[in-house]
């Protein structure tokens, strides 16, 4: 199987605003991500603190965008960070997993098989 490219990349956790309804914060009945480490942005969504911003960069990544890099707060994060897929994993091409990518000078992943 080939390793996750996403542990040594984390660039789009430094590209893009990361929001998502509050009631998946942990301030909702349910929700997990933890409400400390997200600020209103609209009546009903929160953002990523650190990514409501000109230059994003989420307050749970750890690391160098790049370089090995974690999530820390892998198992609670948003619904937003679970469907995000890096380009191929699933046989489908994501544009926007090339243009986090580039933007760190990352080269944009081949489809699978290659
Ligand atoms: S919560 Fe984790 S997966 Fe989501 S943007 Fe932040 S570092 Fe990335
Ligand atoms: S930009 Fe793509 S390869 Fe990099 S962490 Fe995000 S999904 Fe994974």
């Amino acid at each position: 199987m080939k390793p996750n490219p996403c542990i040594e990349c984390g660039a789009c956790c430094a590209s893009f605003r990361v929001s998502f309804y509050w009631g998946e914060t942990d301030a909702a009945p349910g929700g997990l991500v933890p409400a400390r480490l997200t600020q209103p942005i609209a009546p009903h969504h929160v953002a990523m603190l650190g990514t409501d911003q000109a230059q994003p960069h989420c307050i749970a990544l750890q690391g160098t965008v790049g370089q090995p890099v974690s999530c820390t707060i892998y198992a609670l994060r948003s619904s937003t960070c679970r469907e995000f897929t890096a380009s191929w994993e699933h046989g489908e091409h994501n544009p926007v997993c090339d243009r986090a990518r580039a933007k760190y000078g990352l080269p944009p992943l081949p489809p699978s098989g290659v």
